[in-house]
């Protein structure tokens, strides 16, 4: 990467401002159901405080307040855990910017503290100038390690970068390197598994990849838009009728490009989207009128398990079936146990397909879960994000 990363810059002695995704979720008492994002902040935390900073200034956004303070989005509750987990105390400062936050900063005796929720602040999100240089003024330098937040130019993904050395932290740089092999020099065979709710969401991670993959293996929700316009009947199953044409003509691009596209050739159906739904499997790729598909069937996981066994590369976006359904699960959970016992490279975009890895608790078995849903996709769409162009050059 071409980017400076958090080891090239001299810490010592200096306040350095991080933008960390602390966007954790949060029962109706405001306590952290799911810690992940602030653990996974820790190499770069830990890293700058071994090297005997000034002042380690913590910044995130919590939830969408929408411009304004909202006490439930406060990042205190953030603040408290970090203490608990750092075992040293994070002072928690009224807001993120300004003369008292300053003041703040300056009569701390904590090395560490947290700037309240970015997203108080309108500006934030427009990514005033006026903003960005009133929170660039807190610091020397800027680290970002937020990925998720790094397809879209904010106050504190892009415009700070304007006044201050910008430097990628551990969990950013991890990014970067592991959704830059899906993209570029790619080890092969390299496989693409899709799947998920649509064809459309996904089209231009299709376009930017084809060129790239030696097989796409399609399930999930857009899979029968692409058996449709095979003229397979797909009874009552999800279809975008208006990307028939474009499923068809993404199907011959591969056939020309000499990548394979492999579909379900079996489905477990329902008369109805209900977890308690009965649930049949077909003999085939064929589903009966009034049936929907709501996972892929046993063949079908036989037939992805063996097309993907030989992978040097697997980067999968979108889960098989509708996961969260104990009965529609089965489909996502046996590929990912297969894919997380061989070993491929294994990249796994974030959002649902995170969350259903999650579920099964198969997190450790994938070499990279990214941690940025949107953002992912961003950069398998080949697309540039902000707040990694906007990083400081080596
Ligand atoms: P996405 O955010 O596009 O990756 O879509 C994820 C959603 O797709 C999940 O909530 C799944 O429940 C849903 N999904 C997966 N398979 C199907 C299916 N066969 N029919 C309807 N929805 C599905």
């Amino acid at each position: 990467m071409a980017k400076l990363s958090v080891k090239d810059i001299e810490i010592k002695e200096k306040k350095v401002l991080v933008r960390c995704d602390f966007n954790v979720p949060q029962d109706d008492n405001l306590s952290i159901t799911d810690d992940r994002r602030i653990k996974a902040a820790l190499p770069t935390i830990e890293y700058i405080l071994s090297q005997n900073p000034k002042k380690l200034i913590l910044s995130s956004h919590l939830g969408r307040p929408k411009g304004k303070v909202v006490d439930k989005y406060s990042l205190k509750p953030v603040a408290d855990r970090l203490s608990e987990i750092l075992k040293q105390d994070v002072l928690m400062l009224s807001d993120c910017i300004g003369d008292e936050v300053n003041k703040q900063i300056t009569q701390a005796s904590q090395k560490i503290v947290l700037l309240e929720n970015l997203r108080f602040h309108a500006e934030e999100e427009k990514n005033d100038p006026e903003f960005a240089k009133k929170l660039a003024s807190l610091a020397d330098i800027y680290v970002n390690d937020a990925f998720g937040t790094a397809h879209r130019a904010h106050a504190s993904t892009e415009g700070v970068t304007h006044y201050l050395k910008s430097a990628a932290g551990f969990l950013l740089k991890k990014e970067i390197d592991y959704l830059s092999k899906a993209t570029g020099d790619v080890e092969k065979p390299y496989y693409l598994i899709l799947g998920g709710a649509k064809v459309s969401d996904k089209i231009l991670m299709i376009e930017n990849l084809i060129g790239k993959v030696n097989k796409i293996l399609i399930g999930g929700g857009m899979a029968y838009t692409f058996l449709k316009a095979k003229g397979v009947d797909i009874g009552s199953s999800k279809l975008e009728a208006e990307k028939l044409d474009l499923a068809r003509s993404l199907l011959e691009e591969a056939i020309k490009k000499n990548v394979k596209i492999v579909l379900p050739v079996d489905h477990v159906i329902a008369e109805k989207f209900d977890k308690d739904a009965e649930s049949k499997t077909t003999d085939n790729e064929i589903i009966p009128d009034g049936m929907m598909a709501l996972d892929i069937g046993p063949k079908t996981i036989e037939l992805f398990n063996n097309e993907l066994k030989d992978a040097k590369t697997i980067v999968w976006n979108g889960p098989l079936g509708v996961f969260e359904m104990d009965k529609f699960a089965k489909g996502t959970r046996d590929v990912a146990v297969f894919i997380g016992g061989i070993s491929a490279t294994t990249i796994i975009g974030g959002g649902d397909t995170a969350a259903a890895i999650a579920k099964f608790n198969l997190d450790e078995k994938m070499s990279h879960i990214s941690t940025g849903g949107g953002a992912s996709l961003e950069f398998l769409e080949g697309k540039a994000l902000p707040g990694i162009e906007a990083l400081t050059e080596k």
